[in-house]
């Protein structure tokens, strides 16, 4: 993590940590969804016991998460985690934060200082009269001065906050004070819609920047659509290389033949099933969707009763409305195996005549808004009115 490594996606389980099926089977879900790390509590004796028979079995490398008590960090180092994260806000002590900078430092093992407005140290919360980027820096520093005693320095950090404006302000003002690898999180965003527009617009901003070696999604939902939507981001802002769809689809308007959103939906489910690491496009109609979709690797545009596939822009077959769904899905598979070129050269013969054909029948029933001539012309004609 850091030092030029891919940004890294977190999520976190909701299990009981002692039960240890349970919790395997979650943290299983997570990876599969893209979580490259996971965190899972660490909040008593039978979690810490479960923690021992999750981590050999774990598919990704495992996070304990430690509140209050820091013994429970030195059990958990003990059943073999591949990190801490510690509240610099409730383990207050220094010499027990010396304590387990000392058995981390032994076994390799790196330490998270998670820093979280709701839960800022309370003397730092009096010095600063609130959670404010300042206070939650501060904490950080605290924090990391007490495991520089023990020549600790296999840090990471994060200072979140729930308002996304402070959250952003923390972390800038973190990535100017240390050079640590920064956690990136909006904490407590709450469930979807929100949550995730929350975590998005703090977390995209400072990726953008080029803060942040690893993020979490803090949402109250299901926490595979966490990792999910983690991986997601990273993929669309170039961090990570595409490993699942991407569908792009029209808004719909007033063109559209078909039920767009119906089209959608139904596109990205049996596309998802398939695991095609493509940009698929699902657009309303004929006339603008091919143009308007042409950066996408394939996509469908629905005409009157038809479909047009194609790829890279060009139209390769005309297909009937109710096969639209299917006959992408074919051909999505085929162009992942084959590649574009080959696909294009087997396209269908006639295919770009038919659907120009069925542009121009639309064109006349529908009229066309892109007719920039003939409004150029009435507009001269209005100008030169005497
Ligand atoms: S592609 Fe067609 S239906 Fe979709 S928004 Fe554009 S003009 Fe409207």
């Amino acid at each position: 993590m850091g030092g030029g490594a891919p940004v890294s996606v977190q999520s976190m389980t909701t299990t009981k940590t002692a039960d240890v099926d349970g919790t395997l089977a979650q943290v299983y879900a997570l990876a599969a969804a893209g979580a490259d790390i996971v965190r899972v509590t660490c909040n008593n004796v039978d979690a810490a016991r479960g923690l021992a028979a999750i981590v050999p079995r774990s598919p990704v490398p495992i996070v304990a998460d430690i509140h209050y008590q820091y013994r429970l960090a030195l059990a958990a180092l003990e059943a073999g985690v591949q990190g801490l994260r510690l509240n610099p806000g409730n383990i207050r002590k220094p010499d027990q934060i010396r304590a387990v900078a000392r058995e981390a430092k032994d076994r390799r093992i790196p330490i998270r200082v998670g820093v979280n407005a709701g839960s800022l140290d309370r003397d730092l919360l009096k010095e600063y009269g609130s959670a404010t980027p300042e206070a939650l820096v501060a904490s950080a520093l605290k924090e990391i001065g007490y495991l520089a005693e023990e020549g600790f320095d296999d840090i990471k950090i994060s200072v979140k906050h729930s308002h996304v404006p402070s959250m952003v302000d923390s972390y800038r003002l973190l990535s100017e004070t240390v050079h640590f690898p920064l956690h990136l999180g909006v904490t407590e965003a709450g469930p979807l819609p929100g949550g995730l527009i929350k975590s998005v617009a703090g977390i995209a901003t400072l990726l953008l920047e080029g803060i942040g070696d690893t993020i979490r999604f803090s949402l109250t939902a299901d926490p595979v659509e966490e990792a999910k939507a983690g991986r997601q981001l990273l993929e669309y802002l170039d961090l990570r290389e595409r490993t699942g769809l991407d569908l792009i689809a029209c808004p719909s308007c007033g063109r559209a033949e078909v039920d767009v959103l119906a089209l959608a939906a139904e596109a990205q489910a049996k596309l998802e099933e398939a695991e095609l690491p493509i940009q698929v496009a699902v657009m309303g109609c004929v006339v603008n969707g091919p143009g308007e979709a042409r950066d996408a690797d394939i996509g469908i545009a629905a005409g009157r009763g038809k479909g047009h596939l194609f790829i890279e822009g060009q139209v390769v077959r005309v297909v009937q409305e109710d096969e639209m769904v299917e006959a992408l899905l074919d051909e999505a598979r085929k162009l992942v195996e084959e590649g574009a070129e080959a696909r294009m050269a087997a396209a269908d013969a006639g295919a770009e005549e038919a659907a120009a054909r069925d542009r121009r029948q639309l064109l006349e029933i529908q009229g066309d808004a892109n007719d920039i001539r003939s409004r150029q012309a009435k507009v001269s004609e209005i100008a030169a009115r005497p």
